[in-house]
């Protein structure tokens, strides 16, 4: 398994959706990044559950679908750019706020990993 597929696939990994945890965790003991994304996953999501209502905050396994589905439609710019333009509007709703953060920490990491990508494809 590579690293891109590791990263891929860690929202599902956070939410024990998958069948390939033993090749996770062996890519996890020997990459620093994949530790630091996971951990940055938990962080997020510690946070979530510990928001004062608990009737809204939402549930673990959501928080990790909603990363898995912004990785998926890459929508990680348009709703930094809504955050930018409706800041009120996206912090009105927990779920709304919490999207906005775990985009903002994918949006940062895909920017990283590209800066990453170029450095090897010009060495
Ligand atoms: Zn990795």
């Amino acid at each position: 398994m590579t690293h891109d597929e590791v990263l891929e696939l860690l929202p599902a990994y956070l939410d024990a959706e998958l069948h390939e945890v033993g090749e996770i965790e062996r890519h996890l003991a020997s990459c620093d990044e994949c530790s630091a994304e996971l951990a940055s996953y938990r962080v997020m999501l510690a946070e979530l559950s510990s928001l004062p209502d608990s009737d809204t905050a939402p549930r673990a396994g959501l928080a990790a679908r909603a990363i898995a589905q912004i990785l998926e439609r890459s929508a990680a710019a348009r709703i930094r750019g809504a955050a930018r333009e409706h800041p009120v509007a996206v912090a009105a709703g927990i779920g709304g706020a919490a999207i906005a953060a775990i985009a903002t920490v994918y949006a940062i990491n895909r920017s990283r990993r590209t800066t990453h990508a170029v450095a090897e494809a010009t060495a």
